[in-house]
């Protein structure tokens, strides 16, 4: 089977900016879309960004089985779906989960092959900026997401590979050498 690459770490470290770079580094690496009950963002496309589903089905879902993991994060779920894993490796493509730490840790035992990376802020400061400037959460959700930060963080040890985004190119050279040295 090609490699399953988790990429995992707080909200707003840069995991979606650095998938992109190594994306277009490696272009036969496969992104899995992720099924949320969280509402769209303006400018994110069903099925592109996530599969936006109702809390009706992602429970159905979840009782049907259809989830490699699932978790809560801030009040919503979010999960990896069987059927998008197996598209992209059946077609012989190794594939990123963008994913929280919670979602990671299930991965470890039912995937124990994936290579697991953690992403940490070069700073608590940056972090909060970094979600700050991104423009997208409100001051109430970028607090619950800080917070949730805290024990993440608490969490790097627990990961094989961990890349501090300081500067963004460097963490892509980093990023990019472990997975390429992984494929
Ligand atoms: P995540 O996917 O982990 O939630 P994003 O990729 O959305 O994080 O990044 C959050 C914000 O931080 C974005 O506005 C992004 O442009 C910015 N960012 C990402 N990496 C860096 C970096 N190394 N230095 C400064 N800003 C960064
Ligand atoms: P956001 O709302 O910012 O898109 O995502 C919130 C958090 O959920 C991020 O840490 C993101 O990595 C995580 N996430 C996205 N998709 C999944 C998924 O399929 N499973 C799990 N466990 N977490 C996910």
């Amino acid at each position: 089977m090609p490699g399953v690459f988790v990429i995992t770490g707080p909200s707003g470290v840069g995991k979606g900016t650095l998938i992109r770079l190594l994306r277009e580094r490696l272009p036969e690496l496969a992104m899995s879309v992720s099924a949320t009950t969280r509402r769209p963002r303006p400018g994110e496309t069903q099925g592109e960004d996530y599969h936006f589903i109702s809390d009706e089905e992602f429970a159905r879902r979840v009782a049907d089985g259809d989830f490699v993991e699932w978790a809560e994060y801030s009040g919503r779920r979010y999960g990896t779906l069987r059927e998008e894993l197996d598209r992209h490796t059946s077609g012989g493509h190794p594939v990123v989960l963008e994913i929280e730490v919670q979602g990671a840790r299930q991965v470890r035992e039912t995937l124990p092959d994936a290579t697991q990376i953690f992403i940490r802020p070069p700073s608590d400061d940056a972090l909060r900026e970094r979600l700050i400037g991104r423009g997208t959460d409100d001051p109430e959700q970028i607090e619950r997401r800080l917070k949730v930060a805290e024990d993440e963080l608490a969490a790097a040890d627990e990961f094989e590979h961990v890349v501090v985004n300081d500067r963004l190119h460097d963490a892509a050279d980093a990023l990019e050498a472990i997975v390429r040295g992984t494929i």
